[in-house]
C-alpha cells in the first residue's frame, strides 16, 4: 500500500501531517507521492480539491481520503484526532472504494484546431466582469434558449452543494449521474427571457454554450481561475472518468449536508 500525502499549510495540518507520517511508518506503510494508491489529504474541501488535480492522470489507479482540520467537509470525513484509525483502515485495507461523477469540459478556441478539455470535481463556472455575458445555449445540439446575465454554474452532483447552492441549484444525490446548470444572475424581463431555473441533464445528453462575443469571460474549473479570449464554444458532459474514495465507513449523503448546512441552527420546536 502506497500513500500519498496533500495538505495545506495551516498549523494543525502541518502537525497533523507529521503525526501521520510517523504512525504510517511505523504500521510499515509505504509513503509515496508520485504513485499511490490511496491520498490522503489534510486540510478542508478544497484540499481535496486540489489533490484532485493533481493526480487527475491518476484517476483509475488513485483513491482518496480526506482528513479534515477546518469545519466538517463534503469530501473530508475523517476528524483530526482519528489519525490511528485511519492508520489501521489503510493497513487493512480490502480495495473498499465508492465512486462519483465528474464533468468533462470541452473548450473551442478560435484559430486553434483541438479542442481544451478540462475535467472538474465541483463545477465550471463561465462569466464575464465587465459587461452581460450573452450566449446561447443547447441542449444536444439544439438551440434552447438566449443567455443574459452574469454567467453559469455547470456543476457535478458532489459540487452540488458548493457554488451551485449558492446560485440557487439543487443539491443532488451523488448516486444521480447527471450534470446540473444554473444560472447567475439572469436578466428577465419582457425582452429578454430565460427558464430562469436549475437543470439537470443525464448522461447520454450534452450542454452547449456559444458565447455571443469572445471577449472578457473568467472561465474556472472548481478553485482554478483562467481570463479567456476567443471562446467559440463550450461543451459539458457527464465524464467517462470517476472520481474514487476509499471508503472505510460510510456518512449518508443526507446526514453530510444536514451537518454541513442546517447543523446546530436547527430549530426542532417551530
Ligand atoms: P474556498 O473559497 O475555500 O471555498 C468556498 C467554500 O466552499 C469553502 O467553505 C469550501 O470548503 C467549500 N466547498 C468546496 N467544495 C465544496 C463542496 N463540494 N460542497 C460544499 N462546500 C464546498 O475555495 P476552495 O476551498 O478552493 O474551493 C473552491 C470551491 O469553492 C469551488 O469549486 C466552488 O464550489 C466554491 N465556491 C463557492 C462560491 C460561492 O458559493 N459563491 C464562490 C466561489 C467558489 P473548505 O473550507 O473546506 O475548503
Ligand atoms: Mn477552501
Amino acid at each position: 500500500m502506497r500513500v500519498g500525502i496533500v495538505s495545506n499549510d495551516s498549523e494543525k495540518s502541518v502537525a497533523l501531517v507529521k503525526q501521520f507520517r510517523e504512525t504510517a511508518l511505523q504500521a510499515g506503510l509505504t509513503l509515496d507521492n508520485k504513485n499511490p494508491d490511496v491520498v490522503v489529504t489534510v486540510g478542508g474541501d478544497g484540499t481535496l480539491l486540489s489533490a484532485f488535480h493533481r493526480y487527475a492522470h491518476l484517476l483509475n489507479q488513485v483513491r482518496f481520503v480526506g482528513v479534515h482540520t477546518g469545519h466538517l467537509g463534503f469530501y473530508t470525513d475523517w476528524r483530526d484526532y482519528e489519525i490511528e484509525e485511519l492508520v489501521q483502515s489503510l493497513v487493512r485495507d480490502k480495495g473498499e472504494s465508492v465512486s462519483y461523477p465528474l464533468l468533462d469540459v470541452s473548450a473551442i478556441y478560435q484559430g486553434r484546431k483541438e479542442p481544451a478539455h478540462f475535467l472538474a470535481l465541483n463545477e465550471s463556472t463561465i462569466k464575464r466582469l465587465d459587461g452581460t455575458m450573452v450566449c446561447d445555449v443547447y441542449i444536444k445540439d439544439e438551440f434552447f434558449e438566449r443567455f443574459r446575465g452574469d454567467g453559469m454554474c455547470i456543476s457535478t452532483p458532489t459540487g452540488s452543494t458548493g457554488y451551485n447552492k449558492s446560485v440557487g441549484g439543487a443539491v443532488i444525490h451523488p448516486r444521480i449521474n447527471a450534470l446540473q446548470i444554473a444560472e447567475i444572475a439572469s436578466i428577465n424581463n419582457r425582452v429578454f427571457r430565460t427558464l430562469s431555473s436549475p437543470m439537470i441533464i443525464p448522461t447520454d445528453e450534452w450542454l452547449t454554450l456559444r458565447p455571443v462575443t469572445s471577449e472578457g469571460f473568467v472561465l474556472t474549473i472548481d478553485h482554478l481561475t483562467s481570463s479567456e479570449k476567443n471562446i467559440v464554444e463550450l461543451s459539458y458532459r457527464v465524464a467517462k472518468e470517476r472520481i474514487h474514495f476509499a471508503r472505510y465507513r460510510h456518512t449518508h449523503f443526507w446526514n453530510r449536508v444536514e451537518a454541513g448546512f442546517i447543523g446546530a441552527n436547527k430549530q426542532n420546536d417551530l
